[in-house]
């Protein structure tokens, strides 16, 4: 299975919301094992569709001690507050400190369609709200007030050139 290309800040699909996921075949079950595979290479803890320059709601996790795929991926449920370091593979991993719930409740379908809901803490559940968000195209970096969003975006763009 290939490893794919991983899209980054500003491509446009990084910004839509993602087509929902309808059928579950062997090429999804495909799909799925090739972004695992990406986000290995990668060093990440989540990767969602998007970042393969795929329009569609679909992430792959392995954070902690869960791993799982979610298709229609919905936070429905949400408790406290964390403010730690987060990171993205499509913003060239440039951190910033973004407050989220301490508590997340993942509903989502696994790979053959069946619904499941998952419960996570700290850092998963900020993996659980970062990757979801990917699927409604919306960024970490969208969640900082603009003057420190535009100072991550121009380091980010600056990194980029370096390359
Ligand atoms: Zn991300």
């Amino acid at each position: 299975m290939p490893i794919r290309k991983i899209t980054e800040y500003p491509e446009k699909v990084l910004g839509e919301v993602g087509r929902p996921v309808t059928k579950f075949d062997q090429e999804l079950a495909n799909l799925c094992s090739d972004m695992f595979e990406t986000m290995y290479d990668a060093e990440g803890v989540g990767l969602a569709a998007p970042q393969i320059g795929l329009n569609l709601r679909l992430f792959v996790m392995d954070c902690e001690d869960i791993k799982l795929i979610a298709a229609n991926p919905e936070i429905i449920a949400t408790e406290g507050e964390q403010s730690s370091q987060e990171g993205c593979l499509s913003v060239g991993k440039v951190p910033a400190v973004v407050v989220r719930p301490q508590k997340a409740r993942l509903r989502a379908q696994n790979e053959k369609g069946e619904w499941f809901e998952q419960d996570a803490e700290g850092y998963a559940a900020r993996a659980f709200m970062h990757e979801t968000d990917h699927c409604n195209g919306t960024l970490f970096i969208d969640h900082l007030p603009k003057m420190r969003r535009d100072m991550l975006v121009k380091k980010f763009k600056k990194e980029k050139t370096w390359k």
